[in-house]
C-alpha cells in the first residue's frame, strides 16, 4: 500500500529526528542560495541548488516575504514534464524584481531550480512556484526556492465552463502611471486581496471573478488573463492598465492567429462584455476555462474552439 504524506510539523524543533523514512514526493522543493549573481568563475550556477524535505520548516520568522508579503512569484505551468514559457516567466520576475528595487536575479540559476524542482517531481503534470522575497530582515540577501507540487483539477472547469462575477478593483485604469508605487502590474507576494475577491464571487455563487476599474474599464483576473472574442478577432485588456502581462495569453494569441483569428490589445469597457461572442480566463495553472455566465447573464460558449485552443495551450513546450 502507498504510504500516504506525513503531514507537516508546524511544531518541529531544530535537533528533533525527523522520520525515518521518506515522505511520497508528493511536492519537491529546491532551495537557491543565492539567487543573485556570483562574481565570475566562483561557482556555477548548479552549485546553489539545494533539494531539501518541503516537509520540514525551511523560512526564517523574520522572513519578509513572511512578515510584509514582500517579494514575488511566477507559477509556470509543466505539462508531459515540460516547462512551459520559461522565458517569458523568468522575464516577468525580472520586471517585478526591478519595480520593487529587488537585487538583481541571476535568471540562469533561478531557471535551472525551476527545472529541477519540476524533473524530481514523481507526476509529469504539476506546477512550479518559484518565489523569491525580499529575505531575513537585516540580511538584505532575497530568500528564493523553487516548489514543484500538484495543482488543481481544472477538468470539468475546461470543459463546462465557469460562472464569473465582476468587482470593482477601487482604482482607476492609469493606476500604474499616476501611483507607481502601488505596484500594480508586479506579481507581488501580496494576494491576500486576490483571495479575498475569490471568496466573495463563492459568496455570489460564481467561481472566478473579473477586476473593473472605477472608470469602468476591464482588467484581469485575480490569477488569470481576461481574454474575450468579438466576431474574428480575440482581444485582451491592454497591460499598460496595472495588469500582469500573461504568458498563458501570448501563447493563446499566437494559436488564435495561426487558426486565423486576429488578436488585438485594447482598452475594454465592462458595457462591451455583454456583447462578446466568447469570454475566457486563462493562466498557467488552468490554462483556458470559458466563461458562460457573467454578473448573471449567460455568454455564448463555442465547445469545439475552447477544446482545440485548450488542446493547443497544453501540448506547447515554450
Ligand atoms: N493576472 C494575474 C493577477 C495572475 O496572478 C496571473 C497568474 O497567476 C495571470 C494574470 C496569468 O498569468 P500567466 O498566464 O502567466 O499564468
Amino acid at each position: 500500500m502507498p504510504r500516504s504524506p506525513a503531514p507537516f510539523n508546524r511544531h518541529a524543533l531544530p535537533g528533533v529526528p525527523s522520520e525515518k523514512e521518506r515522505p511520497v514526493t508528493d511536492a519537491t522543493l529546491v532551495i537557491i542560495d543565492p539567487a543573485t549573481p556570483l562574481p565570475a568563475g566562483t561557482a556555477a550556477p548548479e552549485d546553489r541548488l539545494r533539494v531539501l524535505d518541503p516537509q520540514q520548516p525551511q523560512i526564517n520568522v523574520t522572513d519578509l516575504g513572511v512578515t510584509r508579503g514582500d517579494g514575488i512569484f511566477e507559477t509556470f505551468g509543466v505539462v508531459g514534464g515540460d516547462v512551459q514559457a520559461v522565458q517569458p516567466h523568468l522575464q516577468r520576475l525580472q520586471r517585478s524584481a526591478r519595480m520593487l528595487e529587488l537585487p538583481e536575479l541571476d535568471l540562469d540559476a533561478i531557471e535551472q531550480a525551476v527545472r529541477l524542482a519540476a524533473r524530481l517531481h514523481e507526476r509529469d503534470d504539476v506546477l512550479v512556484k518559484l518565489i523569491i522575497t525580499r529575505g531575513i530582515e537585516g540580511l538584505e540577501q532575497p530568500t528564493a526556492w523553487a516548489y514543484a507540487f500538484v495543482g488543481d483539477d481544472y477538468s470539468h472547469r475546461q470543459h463546462h465552463g465557469m460562472k464569473v462575477v465582476t468587482l470593482d478593483r477601487g482604482y482607476p485604469r492609469d493606476i500604474a502611471k499616476t501611483s507607481p508605487w502601488l505596484l500594480q502590474g508586479a506579481k507581488t507576494l501580496s494576494y491576500a486581496v486576490n483571495k479575498a475577491a475569490l471568496r466573495e464571487a463563492h459568496r455570489r455563487g460564481a467561481e472566478d471573478v473579473i477586476f473593473v476599474s472605477t472608470d469602468g474599464y476591464v482588467l484581469e483576473g485575480p490569477t488569470s488573463t481576461v481574454i474575450m472574442k468579438v466576431g474574428d478577432v480575440f482581444v485582451t485588456p491592454r497591460t499598460d492598465q496595472g495588469i500582469l502581462e500573461g504568458t498563458t495569453q501570448a501563447a493563446l494569441f499566437g494559436i488564435v492567429a495561426s487558426l486565423g483569428f486576429g488578436t488585438d490589445y485594447r482598452y475594454v469597457r465592462r458595457s462591451e462584455l455583454d456583447q462578446v461572442d466568447g469570454l475566457w480566463s486563462v493562466s498557467s495553472g488552468q490554462q483556458i476555462t470559458p466563461v458562460i455566465n457573467l454578473d448573471g447573464t449567460d455568454l455564448p460558449y463555442d465547445r469545439e474552439l475552447t477544446q482545440t485552443i485548450l488542446k493547443r495551450l497544453q501540448s506547447r513546450t515554450s
